[in-house]
């Protein structure tokens, strides 16, 4: 099970010394409440932590420089109760570079129409005081979410809690490190990207390793381990045995349990968080890693196929902002592979050769081994599933030679009622939003890749603010989007983006 770091997120109040010492307790007392109120509404995934009300550009200076230099801070939330003029805030934001969300809350629901004074909307002015911040905040472009709304209520808190995984995200991209152990596949264009500047952008340090160095971790597994991963599988998985015989059918199985070991003990020892493969450069290795793969992308790593390190990458990503999420139904890598175009119920079946996250089945996966429709290695081992149904994005980084776009699709996943007893691979079907006309179009047109990061477990949402902090382009296909509404965002992006 992916966890991530003991990460927090710090709570500024933002005040002044104009106020007097009896207005800045109460300012404190009321912070305090609110930060007491976060955590004990059980939605936010990372503590809050209140830090004492900031009245001066000194102490707002040593507050944010603090909170970049603390590893354990993954962001700050902001607000301010009373009027705090902004030009104290410059000199600390200057210098800030972690995930900011700017919460437009207000300590009292409701005006005490029978009671308030002036006394009253001196201390209790978030209206006014936010303002001031927020122009400041544009004034500088600095990245921020803003998130309005009353703090104990249920949406703002999931709003906040949602922000904070877009946060870890970010921040975790920073330090994000993927293994290739082969290039992008042969002539493909759409995974290919330059990761001189994915480091520049993303963080991430994109390392080539020969197979042939994997491959010696995997020869050297001993046979007892092999065989008590094997006996795991076969404890939690179905078998299909599509015929084959028995023993040979377990020692194809038994030599992914032998790849997956020797993977795993190469990524740990040198720090790797996402895999990318390619079945056109294996060398030795007996078989496409397929449900080695499977696995580790279950247990959080990122895996993109056929040398697509940008992918792997966004399903890392995606991992870590849905680690431990309540009701979580899974993210995977995907693929999009033929259509049913049947008049009212269009789809997309999505597959790919081997690598489905189990994370997203349905039903208890099985394991099958069956020859590999390109490559010429051994039969690999796969799990083989149909995935949930449900609401989930599909995502595609791309890389269009002056700048990175994400594509973002809304797709709705369908329950497979049909079997398909002869495809041996997990598969979904979906969807695509606002429908499959503008979703297929739409796609094509933003010039999306096959490959995807899907989740049902992140909206939008999550996804647009995620590139917000990376100051990338991105374009949502979803409820609401025209090809009309979808070709002016492009024309806009290929300005603003430049
Ligand atoms: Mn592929």
């Amino acid at each position: 099970m992916l966890k991530t770091k003991n990460y927090e997120f710090w709570f500024l109040t933002g005040s002044q010394d104009l106020y007097g010492d009896e207005c800045l307790r109460i300012v404190a007392e009321h912070s305090h409440k609110i930060v007491d109120g976060l955590n004990a509404g059980g939605r936010i995934p990372y503590p809050v932590v209140w830090k004492p009300t900031l009245i001066d550009s000194v102490s707002i200076r040593e507050t944010l420089a603090a909170a970049n230099a603390d590893p354990n801070v993954a962001g700050c939330i902001v607000w301010m109760h009373t009027f705090s003029p902004a030009k104290m805030w410059i000199r600390g934001f200057n210098e800030y570079r972690k995930p900011l969300l700017h919460l437009h809350t207000q300590f009292n629901r409701e005006i005490p129409f029978d009671t308030i004074d002036m006394d009253f909307m001196n201390q209790n002015q978030s209206a006014h005081g936010d303002r001031e911040f927020a122009h400041m905040l544009t004034r500088m472009g600095t990245k921020r979410k803003t998130v309005s709304g009353y703090w104990a209520d249920a949406d703002t808190q999931t709003r906040i809690a949602e922000w904070t995984r877009t946060a870890v995200g970010a921040l975790e991209s920073r330090s994000l490190r993927i293994l290739r152990v082969g290039d992008n596949m042969r002539d493909v264009s759409v995974t290919e990207g330059d990761k001189v500047e994915a480091e520049q952008v993303f963080g991430w340090e994109i390392d080539a390793y020969n197979i042939t160095d994997v491959d010696e971790y995997v020869r050297a597994v001993p046979e007892n381990e092999v065989n008590a991963l094997t006996d795991e599988y076969y404890d939690t998985y179905d078998l299909i045995y599509d015929g084959r015989d028995p023993a040979e059918f377990r020692a194809h199985v038994a030599e992914q349990a032998r790849i997956e070991i020797g993977f795993r003990n190469f990524v740990e020892e040198h720090d790797y968080h996402a895999v990318v493969t390619s079945f056109q450069m294996l060398a030795g290795l007996r078989q496409l890693p397929g449900l080695a793969m499977q696995r580790m992308m279950q247990d959080g790593y990122g895996f993109g196929a056929e040398g697509d390190w940008k992918t792997a990458g966004v399903v890392r990503l995606f991992k870590l902002m849905t680690a431990g999420k309540e009701g979580a139904k899974g993210t995977s890598f995907m693929e999009d592979y033929t259509y049913d175009l049947t008049p009212g119920r269009e789809a997309i079946l999505e597959a790919h050769m081997l690598e489905v996250c189990p994370t997203i089945a349905s039903a208890k996966p099985a394991i099958r081994v069956c020859p590999l429709s390109m490559g010429n290695r051994e039969d690999p081992a796969r799990l083989v599933f149909t995935a949930n149904p449900g609401r989930g994005v599909a995502c595609s980084l791309v890389d269009l030679g002056t700048r990175f776009r994400m594509i973002i699709n809304e797709v709705e996943c369908v329950t497979q009622d049909k079997a398909m007893p002869n495809l041996p691979v997990a598969s979904a079907l979906w969807r695509p939003l606002p429908d499959f006309k503008t979703g297929t179009e739409g796609w094509l047109t933003c010039g999306g890749a096959h490959h995807t990061a899907f989740t049902y477990d992140l909206t939008r949402e999550n996804v647009v603010d995620l590139c917000d902090y990376f100051g990338i382009e991105s374009v949502v296909i979803g409820e609401g989007t025209t090809m009309e509404s979808l070709k002016r965002d492009l024309m806009i992006g290929e300005v603003y983006y430049k």
